[in-house]
């Protein structure tokens, strides 16, 4: 079979595709043939090298595709059957996923990071791993929103424990997490204010359902914000960037807010005022991946339509490094997707 692999960290010249074996079906495993996957900034961080990758790897976390062949001990999954990969790799023994916290799993992982990912024709995986996939969402849907859907469900509906009156502060709402953020909030019936950076991208937030949509790299955000709340602040903020938001975002949070992030695209250090933090008695949570609760949660929504996937360009898999090159350059509003 094909597959994208890396030999060596660095830019978009070190993805090659080339053929690899096919990997072995073991128990309790299934074959997935993948129809379509999509790409995260995690590939990208992947690629350009993080601690603990082991090389060569086939990089990719998210993925949809047809069961082609199972495992012996095999009893959720026939041959034939549509599914959704689950990219969050959990033990299913521990007490964490007992307790079906599976993204505290004491040996969590993810797949093209932990072990070999989705961009390619054919990949094993525990039945763990896979979900069915509704009849009414493409391949190419059903794999734009995995890790993403899973993480902005995660943060905002078991983390923000997010109320119907709260009023939702969303960066980058043309980002993968920002577009499913933005959407579970609408979806909660939860005024929002996205943030985008460019008109035309402000245009898509607000036609994604934003009440309020400001250009990050233009407007007073801080100022344009208490406007809109009347001077209170938003109750929740939707965090990922990190450095070059955080300072913004502690201003614009209300008290008793909450600030849920998941991760640092500009930056892992900020600096914390504890005075606001205490007298205003607010919340910094932090957030990873999903449980499955929360995948399913999201696939509920984009089941009966509440929530969509926005897929912005599907790539063929050979051309991974043009595709690379499109999301680092930050052309896209919604997800990027790749087929074999
Ligand atoms: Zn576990």
């Amino acid at each position: 079979m094909k597959a994208v692999r890396i030999h060596k960290h660095g830019n978009k010249d070190v993805l090659v595709w080339e053929e690899v074996p096919l990997p072995v079906v073991k128990d309790g495993q299934v074959l997935v043939e993948i129809k379509a996957a999509a790409i995260n900034h995690l590939d990208i961080w992947v690629r350009k090298g993080i601690p603990g990758i082991n090389l060569p790897m086939i990089i990719g976390s998210d993925g949809a595709g047809m069961v082609s062949k199972i495992g012996k001990g095999v009893d959720k999954f026939d041959v034939g059957d549509e599914v959704i990969i689950n990219p969050l790799l959990f033990c299913g023994t521990c007490s964490s996923c007992l307790n079906q916290q599976e993204n505290q799993c004491y040996s969590i992982g993810i797949l093209g990071e932990t072990t070999n990912g989705t961009n390619c024709e054919f990949i094993s995986l525990s039945q763990r791993n896979l979900i069915k996939k509704p009849s009414n969402i493409s391949f190419e849907s059903a794999a734009s929103f995995s890790l993403a859907g899973q993480t902005s469900y995660q943060m905002l509906i078991n983390r923000a424990k997010l109320k119907k009156d709260d009023i939702v502060f969303i960066w980058g709402a043309s980002s993968g997490v920002g577009s499913f953020g933005l959407q579970i909030a609408k979806a909660y019936g939860c005024k929002v204010i996205a943030t985008a950076g460019s008109k035309k991208k402000c245009k898509y937030a607000s036609e994604l359902g934003a009440d309020l949509s400001l250009n990050h790299y233009k407007d007073d955000i801080t100022s344009l914000v208490k406007d809109y709340t009347k001077g209170k602040g938003v109750n929740v903020v939707f965090e990922h960037p990190g450095l070059e938001t955080w300072k913004t975002s502690m201003k614009i949070l209300s008290r008793y807010g909450r600030l849920v992030t998941c991760g640092s695209t500009t930056g892992p250090k900020v600096s914390i005022d504890l005075r606001y933090i205490f007298f205003k008695q607010q919340s910094i949570l932090g957030s990873t991946m999903g449980t499955l609760s929360a995948l399913n949660g999201i696939i509920n929504f984009i089941e009966h339509g509440k929530v969509i996937p926005v897929v912005d360009k599907i790539f063929p898999m050979r051309n991974i490094a043009e595709a690379h090159k499109y999301v680092e350059n930050s052309n896209q509003f919604g997800k990027v997707v790749l087929v074999p």
